[in-house]
């Protein structure tokens, strides 16, 4: 079985993750903003090990707690390179939102296609996924030689939207072919969690989505 914690608060309301796997309590910390410290208390709570940080882009509201989750946890950061240079000036992004940001900790893996980020009994698949930024990856997760029935879409996706290409870096037409192309190549009854909002399935965005009907 596997364990979803999901928090988020003010001003982004962006979601973190705390995903586990209930066999051997280890698990990985998805996206920590300025929720990681709840993040953090539940996995102590439920005596799981977090092993990763892993980030499904750079945008300061899902990196605003990665330098309290490193300073606790001490395990390595990912995230995709074409995103290094968003994650390398969070300070400033921060500033623009009149937040005071923590310099970001050192990238420790950058993503590689057809990697996986062990935990316990299951598995993270990074799948870049350009167009709301650069670097955007969906983070398929699921048990070793099957296909993942959880997807961490970062900003690509959302339950009846998509995400805004207005930031630098960003691309419509990019956006809609990677939802496409990679998001949609996952069945319908693989479950989506977005960066903002509520959770939603493959299925229902693939059939109801507005962004999406051609
Ligand atoms: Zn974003
Ligand atoms: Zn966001």
């Amino acid at each position: 079985m596997i364990i979803i914690e999901t928090q988020a608060v003010g001003p982004f309301f962006k979601n973190g993750f705390v995903v586990a796997c209930d066999a051997t309590r280890d698990a990985v910390l998805i996206d920590p903003g300025d929720e990681v410290a709840a993040l953090l208390a539940f996995a102590d709570e439920r005596g799981l090990a977090i092993r990763h940080i892993l980030l499904t882009h750079a945008h300061v509201d899902h990196v605003t707690g990665v330098a309290a989750a490193k300073r606790a946890l001490g395990v390595p950061v990912h995230l995709h390179r074409d995103d290094l240079f968003i994650y390398d000036r969070a300070v400033e992004f921060g500033a623009m939102f009149g937040l005071r940001v923590e310099p970001q900790p050192p990238v420790d893996e950058f993503y590689t296609a057809g990697q996986t980020v062990r935990f316990g009994r299951y598995e993270a698949r990074p799948h870049h996924t350009p167009g709301h930024c650069p670097g955007g990856v969906c983070l398929e997760v699921g048990e070793p030689g099957a296909p993942g029935k959880d997807l961490f879409v970062g900003d690509t996706l959302f339950a009846g939207s998509i995400g805004r290409t207005d930031l630098p870096g960003a691309d419509h037409a990019t956006l809609i072919a990677s939802i496409r192309r990679v998001l949609f190549a996952f069945g319908d009854d693989a479950r989506v969690y977005p960066g903002h909002g509520p959770a939603t399935t493959i299925g229902h965005e693939r059939r109801t989505n507005p962004f999406l009907q051609t």
